[in-house]
């Protein structure tokens, strides 16, 4: 080395060290050395490269933008602008108000999860919801499980295990996630009997499929992809004669399970838990964070003596729901049983959102900014979720026709707090409809400053 190196311009790590015995003192000194190595070593190469050696300050800085990104959680929240509801990535269905004080609640306290108040004496968790599941779905027993896959392996190695489920070639479907349906009958040790063909299949399928070895019929719902054209399926009414008439059970997988109706909503017809209960299906399985708008849950309902036999089964216990879920669960059920799940449950509150509302909202969006070449433009929100496949809602966009809509939308990603949104047409697009109250201030000054700068 020269005298003249300008390597030598660079601080010491003592010096470093020393100038940050505050920072030191706040992430510890270990995680500030690792942070100044590598920060040094990022500097003596720019430094090769002929950029001027960073002074002590800028260092320090540097290292403490690094230090704070290590700790920060990988799991945090995010403002959702991308209009689909129930986004499977950015964790489904945000709760209810009562939901996440319920789960408050008993997070911080002991609680009655398996405690009998009267007697003093060992209660079940199973207890919490049933009766609420029972009120707002017409079930005669219900319970929560940790997810519909859960509920799906569970009931399946409970009542086919080695014996043959019948299910439509149509429905062989995969959910997202690896989750296959053929796969989770070889989990549960149930034997696939394929019925009937991709495009149709009739109950006489079913029928003619039956053997001594047949332990159920099976539906599950097409919740994420849709069949157009010379298509037929199995109502479940007669799926459900003819499973009853052969003293088999009848299970329908409704993978959303809606309580009301979509319709209502100007969205196509989306099953009802209700639906298929009253059409005869002995279980109904759906999730807890889809369409119901609660905490990640499988919730069974259906016939009291068949549920019964689930809640004894060994995997019951392993695949069981936690205080915090029970209590977000009954809370959202709650809404429903009270009538007023469209006031008070997020994704409700979202898909009944009235387009002259998202359409005021995007237009105080775009006076906020200030910004000349926005626009509001018409577009459409989806459900998501493996609900309503193809099915949209009329929404109003914010359209950024910005430079470099890819590197706009990563800049959005770092904000604090992440900004999701979308891309068309070259324009990164801002839906309101999923954007919560109280978070348009923070999605107003990211985008601000990102145009700002
Ligand atoms: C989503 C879905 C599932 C899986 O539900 P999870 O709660 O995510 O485990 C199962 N079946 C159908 C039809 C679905 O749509």
């Amino acid at each position: 080395m020269t005298k003249n190196n300008p390597l030598r311009a660079l601080p010491a790590v003592d010096r470093l060290l020393h100038a940050g015995q505050e920072l030191s003192a706040r992430y510890g000194r270990e995680a500030l050395l690792g942070a100044l190595r590598t920060l040094l070593d990022e500097a003596r190469a720019a430094v090769r490269d002929g950029t001027p050696a960073p002074d002590t300050d800028t260092l320090l800085l540097r290292a403490e933008a690094l230090l704070a990104a290590a700790l920060r959680p990988t799991l945090r929240p995010v403002v959702n602008a991308t209009g689909v509801i129930i986004h499977t990535n950015l964790g489904r269905a945000p709760l209810s108000q009562a939901a996440q004080q319920a789960l408050l609640d008993v997070a911080g306290q002991y609680s009655t999860l398996e405690f009998d108040l009267d007697d003093g004496k060992r209660g079940s968790r199973l207890l919490h919801a049933e009766p609420l599941l029972c009120a707002v779905t017409e079930a005669e027993a219900g319970f929560a499980v940790n997810n519909a896959a859960a509920a799906l392996v569970l009931l399946l190695s409970e009542l086919a295990q080695g014996r043959e489920v019948l299910l439509s070639r149509g429905q062989l479907v995969e959910i997202g996630g690896s989750f296959r349906v053929p796969d989770i009958m070889a989990q549960s040790g149930a034997r696939l009997v394929e019925v009937g063909t991709t495009n149709r299949t009739r109950v006489a399928d079913y029928a003619q499929a039956i053997t001594p070895e047949s332990a159920l019929l099976m539906r599950v719902h097409a919740s994420n992809f849709k069949q157009i054209g010379f298509v037929e399926s199995a109502p479940l009414d007669e799926m459900a004669a003819v499973a009853h008439a052969h003293g088999l059970l009848l299970v329908d997988d409704l993978g959303s399970g809606a309580l009301l109706n979509t319709e209502d909503f100007g969205l196509e017809h989306e099953p009802t838990v209700q639906e298929s209960l009253r059409a005869g299906a002995d279980i109904v399985v759906f999730s807890g964070d889809k369409l119901l708008g609660g905490p990640q849950a499988g919730i069974l309902v259906g016939r009291k003596a068949v549920i019964a036999r689930l809640k004894r089964h060994p995997l019951a216990r392993a695949v069981r729901a936690d205080k915090l879920c029970l209590a977000a669960l009954s809370a959202t059920l709650e809404h429903y049983r009270r009538g007023e799940a469209v006031q008070h449950v997020p994704v409700w509150q979202m898909i009944a959102r009235p387009l002259s509302d998202l359409q005021q909202t995007a237009q105080r969006w775009r006076q906020a900014l200030d910004w000349p070449p926005a626009a509001v433009i018409a577009g459409e929100s989806t459900v998501g979720g493996g609900s309503l496949p193809g099915a949209t809602l009329p929404t109003a966009l914010l359209a950024l026709p910005v430079r470099q809509p890819d590197d706009f939308l990563a800049r959005l990603r770092a904000a604090a707090p992440p900004v999701i949104a979308r891309i068309s047409d070259a324009r990164v697009l801002f839906d309101p409809r999923t954007v919560l109250q109280g978070q348009d201030t923070h999605l107003l000054a990211s985008v601000k400053n990102l145009l700002t700068s």
